[in-house]
């Protein structure tokens, strides 16, 4: 990526490192929950539940979605971080045991990325005699890390689950106020208009146009709810 492209997308340069890993399970989450409880409300009021039991479902769904993504997130960045740990340790025990292949090493890659000789040979005597400032610089250029900034595990799950239970949120809002009647279309139309707004948002970290984005996770979204009330619906009349 050249520096130019950084400059004409300001935001890429707010991804990784710097917002320490909470953004990507923050927008999966609350994209999540919004799909799911929009689903679930709308699969259970098909099926002609009192109101009472749609809210007690959808509460439910929150709980247990945001308890689930937090879980799943949690496990998968703990398992990135441990892969990276590795890695760097690897690393370290090869400087230690190898260290003029090492430096010869760091001199091809930086040869090949057009840094003239001179300069290399500076870079890499720089860094002889300093094993931590050493161990840095070759996780970055040879591994892609950052040993500073590794994801931490809560974060993700925090954010995830958070992030989880407002997307699920939006469409039980209906069914805490005295809504009545207007409680599906409500729930329906808060649904909706989460979903674009999710979708839109989305778009600042994508190539896409918001208004792109925001229409596909809306057809996404009201594709899966529309499924689960046809579904509820059905099943609604076969109980009753
Ligand atoms: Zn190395």
């Amino acid at each position: 990526m050249s520096p130019t492209h950084d400059l004409d997308h300001p935001a890429a340069t707010e991804h990784g490192a710097a917002e320490g890993g909470w953004l990507r399970p923050a927008v999966f989450g609350a994209s999540d929950g919004l799909v799911s409880n929009t689903a679930l409300v709308l699969g259970v009021a098909a099926g002609q539940a009192e109101p009472g039991m749609v809210l007690l479902a959808g509460v439910s769904g929150l709980l247990a979605g945001a308890f689930s993504m937090a879980a799943g997130e949690w496990v998968s960045v703990q398992a990135q971080r441990e892969a990276h740990e590795l890695e760097i340790q690897r690393e370290r025990d090869h400087i230690e045991r190898y260290p003029e292949e090492e430096a010869e090493h760091m001199r091809r890659i930086l040869g090949a990325a057009g840094l003239p000789a001179d300069v290399v040979a500076r870079i890499v005597a720089e860094l002889e005699g300093q094993p931590d400032r050493n161990l840095d610089f070759h996780a970055r250029i040879e591994l892609g890390i950052d040993p500073q900034a590794l994801d931490s595990p809560w974060v993700a799950a925090v954010a995830s689950f958070v992030a989880f239970a407002i997307g699920a949120i939006v469409p039980l809002v209906p069914w805490v106020l005295p809504a009545g009647a207007m409680a599906v279309p409500a729930s329906m139309g808060l649904g909706v208009a989460a979903l674009f707004g999710v979708g839109a948002l989305l778009s600042r970290y994508t190539a896409r146009t918001w208004w792109w984005s925001g229409l596909r996770q809306l057809l996404i979204g009201a594709a899966a709810a529309g499924v689960t009330a046809a579904i509820g619906a059905l099943l609604g009349a076969t109980a009753t």
